[in-house]
């Protein structure tokens, strides 16, 4: 959409969302530039340790401590056209703050951007799933989220890959480093529909055999980043942490090895108050992964 006019509309709406902090590299306008960040300060449906919603601003603090300069993939952040929008506002209900995010991430791909959302908890990824068309979908999640309704709200953070489910359909979702596992989710029939990866899985066969299977569909892909699929070692800073997790390297390969194909992704449940410093280190750097490892591949390959 982004040449037939309407892209003045498209950054006035997207301007109502601006707040002070940005991520450091992000210099550019939301009309130049690729990536578009933006953050989702929501936390109202999370069960055990809220928090989720300083983790937007707590992610931008981190980033100001990570060289701009990564001499592995050979890029400069500073000439890569990054925007960050700021925060969305603050609401309490959770099917408001997922249309919120519909209408951001509608926005970001109908302009052929890529949106990069810090949350916040995990319900809100939602709103992007129901815009990735035939993309097909990643999450790194130690939890199957996979509950019909959770504390009366369909909309809340454990329901979040049933609800994608019912948006992508069968065969569409790979959930990475599963450890936590109701019975009634397990015993459900369509459980079957997302293929569950567990952290056992991933232990015993390696991350990378994991992603070469995913690799192999050939299709797009939207990647969702549950922190706390990772080890609670490495990102202890999050609402539900859940032991026998991911390694850091893990989830960065898969950051690597499929960004060439990812069109959007998001880094949520992290919660700052019960933080160390790392966990929000980690999370900054998950992003610099991310578009690192693609613009070295766009480099080599257009
Ligand atoms: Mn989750
Ligand atoms: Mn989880």
């Amino acid at each position: 959409m982004g040449n037939n006019g309407n892209e003045k509309d498209h950054v006035s709406e997207l301007n109502s969302f601006l707040s002070l902090k940005k991520i450091a590299d992000a210099r550019s306008g939301y009309e130049d530039a690729r990536y578009i960040i933006f953050g989702v300060p929501f936390d109202n449906t999370s069960s055990y340790r809220r928090g989720s919603r300083y983790a937007p601003d707590s992610v931008r603090d981190a980033y100001v401590n990570l060289e701009s300069f990564d001499f592995n993939y050979g890029i400069d952040f500073t000439e890569i056209p990054i925007a960050d929008l700021g925060n969305t506002g603050e609401t309490e209900d959770a099917s408001e703050i997922v249309d919120q995010v519909d209408f951001i991430t509608k926005t970001i791909f109908s302009d052929n951007k890529i949106p990069i959302m810090i949350g916040g908890e995990h319900s809100i990824t939602v709103g992007s799933v129901r815009n990735i068309g035939d993309a097909d979908m990643v999450i790194i999640d130690a939890h199957s989220d996979f509950r019909d309704s959770y504390m009366g709200n369909i909309y809340n953070h454990a329901c979040v890959t049933r609800r994608s489910l019912e948006i992508l359909g069968k065969g569409r979702i790979v959930s990475i480093g599963t450890r936590s596992i109701s019975r009634e989710e397990f015993e459900d029939p369509r459980f079957r529909d997302v293929k569950f990866v567990t952290s056992e899985d991933v232990r015993r066969s390696g991350i990378d055999t994991v992603i070469s299977e995913i690799d192999r569909k050939n299709r797009k892909i939207y990647l969702s980043i549950d922190m706390d699929g990772i080890d609670p070692a490495y990102a202890p800073a999050v609402g539900t942490p859940e032991p026998f997790g991911l390694s850091d390297y893990d989830v960065r390969k898969v950051i690597e090895r499929l960004s060439y194909k990812i069109i959007g992704m998001d880094i949520v449940e992290f919660s700052p108050i019960y933080d160390n410093g790392n966990t929000s280190m980690l999370a900054a750097k998950f992003i610099q992964n991310f578009i690192g490892s693609r613009e070295k591949y766009l480099k080599e390959h257009l």
